[in-house]
């Protein structure tokens, strides 16, 4: 077992579900605007320049203003506005909401991201071939908008529409059970299940898919492939305590820190809640996206408990 009680530990026993719904949402952006600023280097280049890296700066390879959020929180945005549009996961919608996106000639696009959305605007279709190659993080990264929305769906219903989501970009059995684990994952830290419980849930992905493990090497420079980026949030929100020591611990490794933030933003973001998030962090993200964030985050949220609570499962 990685946890061990800690008396510094963040308290989060009192926290609302819509706490940690934006929570969630602002941790993901904060995560993926302090990352931005490491991606791509290696924990040395990190300490050679920064120290320790632990501010939001800016910078990085895409030269982002002090702020800035990426494709990470782009990507979840426009996800979530689909969703909201249609009350719920509709493939082709998404498929179209992403190339909207596309067309705004975002800051960065991951390669399979593209290909998935030519694929659309080429064939129609709104799921690609299966690919054993395509076990990219860039499905997983996005995810957050089907954890608020289908927080009160079944497990089946959730799982449906985190396929179909992920399936415009993204096909193949390993991205598809990290992205899913994950899902659950900030389902049940948004209802308060503690550490030890979240802690199973990624065991039993290990379990399934061994090349998972997480408690031996520590996973530096965590490349794209979602398994060397589950495996680096894994170690970071396992072994500390508090949201900004997760998220410290996550972009020092460098890689695709950017990521790597985004998602351990989400998921330490629904277990701290959005107090848990430092005050000068989330006063130095990009304001727009701050509010854009915040507003989904409760607008999903209300919207698929409506749904879900008054139909019968
Ligand atoms: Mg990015
Ligand atoms: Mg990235």
């Amino acid at each position: 077992m990685l946890v061990t009680p800690n008396q510094s530990a963040q308290s989060t026993k009192s926290l609302s579900l819509g706490q940690r719904a934006v929570g969630a949402y602002v941790g993901l952006a904060v995560g993926d605007a302090l990352g931005a600023t490491t991606e791509f280097l290696t924990p040395r280049e990190i300490r050679e320049k920064h120290g320790v890296h632990d501010r939001i700066l800016g910078g990085g390879w895409l030269r982002l203003k002090a702020g800035q959020v990426t494709d990470d929180t782009e990507m979840s945005l426009a996800l979530g506005e689909s969703i909201l549009a249609r009350r719920g996961v509709e493939a082709a919608a998404v498929a179209e909401a992403f190339s909207e996106w596309m067309r705004g000639k975002p800051i960065d696009i991951g390669n399979t991201v593209r290909r998935g959305i030519v694929h659309y605007r080429t064939t129609g279709e709104s799921a690609v071939a299966m690919n054993e190659f395509d076990a990219g993080n860039g499905a997983c990264m996005r995810s957050l908008p089907i954890a608020l929305f289908y927080c009160d769906a079944s497990h089946e219903e959730r799982m449906l529409a985190s396929r179909a989501q992920s399936h415009t970009t993204h096909n193949n059995p390993l991205a598809d059970a990290g992205t899913e684990t994950m899902v659950e994952m900030v389902v049940s830290a948004m209802r308060g299940l503690d550490k030890s419980m979240l802690e199973t849930m990624a065991l039993s992905l290990v379990s399934r898919f061994p090349l998972y493990r997480f408690d031996k090497r520590r996973m530096e420079n965590p490349s794209g492939y979602i398994v060397e980026t589950l495996r680096a949030v894994f170690q970071a929100f396992f072994s500390n305590y508090s949201y900004q020591e997760t998220l410290i611990d996550v972009v020092n490794r460098g890689g695709d820190a950017d990521t790597t933030g985004a998602i351990a933003g989400m998921l330490a973001g629904a277990y701290y809640g959005e107090e848990g998030i430092p005050h000068h962090w989330r006063e130095s993200l990009n304001t727009k996206a701050m509010l854009a964030c915040r507003d989904q985050a409760l607008s999903l949220l209300a919207q698929g408990r409506q749904k879900y609570t008054t139909q019968d499962r």
